[in-house]
């Protein structure tokens, strides 16, 4: 099989996945975005992808997405940047990434803020909140804010004129139930628009949990291996 027909089947299966899920809550696939996760794939894929419909590609390291949104630009896609992000990363992120998904501390605000402004763009920014239950304050590998603090780092993004508060992201803690981490979101969200109505975002749900995301009202989708493969161990 060319890697392009294993492509089509990955998508393939996917969409059949994500119909599936959305008969079963009553949704309709036009209310969700699929965000197809190319990390540790080369720019031959996404060039491939692009090819097969894709429009919305998601990134997690900026080593990697820089040079790789480089080659792809002319493609007409649009770069989600999902992973950790420092803030000596800011200004190269808002250089492709029209969505920021893993926005969490106000320092990472100002940073973006100032990066964006001066690059004369405005991307789409989540706040990441960390559902994880068990978590003290950190959940070291994941990132994320702790829900307490989302109100006021919802204001912090809103009063930022370089950046647009979009809504919220969330990766399921390991080990725990997706439909009750995600139902925490949903509620998370539902209080973020009485204050911010224009966030309307939701980004949940990947390759292991897309239907839970879908039931809770997910908007946005991070898909990556059940469309390109198991990724290499560490990556
Ligand atoms: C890698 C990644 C995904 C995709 O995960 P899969 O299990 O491969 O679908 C989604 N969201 C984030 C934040 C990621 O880092």
């Amino acid at each position: 099989m060319s890697r392009r027909d294993e492509l089509a089947a990955g998508l393939a299966t996917v969409e059949d996945r994500i119909a599936a899920a959305c008969a079963a809550a009553g949704r309709q696939r036009a209310e969700l975005t699929l965000i197809v996760v190319t990390k540790t794939w080369p720019a031959t894929d996404v060039r491939l992808l692009a090819e097969l419909g894709v429009r919305d590609v998601g990134e997690a390291r900026d080593q990697e997405a820089a040079p790789k949104a480089a080659e792809c630009t002319g493609l007409g896609l649009r770069w989600h940047f999902l992973g950790q992000l420092q803030t000596n990363k800011a200004r190269s992120v808002v250089g492709y990434a029209d969505w920021i998904h893993s926005v969490d501390r106000p320092r990472l605000i100002t940073a973006l803020d100032e990066a964006a402004t001066r690059a004369g763009r405005t991307p789409r920014c989540l706040l990441q909140v960390n559902l994880d239950e068990q978590a003290a304050s950190d959940d070291a590998g994941r990132g994320g804010a702790a829900p307490a603090d989302v109100p006021a780092l919802a204001d912090a993004l809103a009063a930022a004129p370089g950046l647009e508060l979009a809504g919220l992201m969330a990766v399921a803690p390991l080990g725990a139930d997706p439909a009750r981490a995600f139902d925490r979101l949903a509620a998370l969200a539902a209080s973020l628009r009485s204050a911010h109505p224009q966030a309307t975002v939701i980004s949940a749900g990947m390759s292991g949990d897309l239907e839970a995301a879908v039931a809770a009202g997910a908007t946005h989708l991070r898909v990556g291996t059940a469309v390109l493969g198991s990724r290499p161990p560490n990556g």
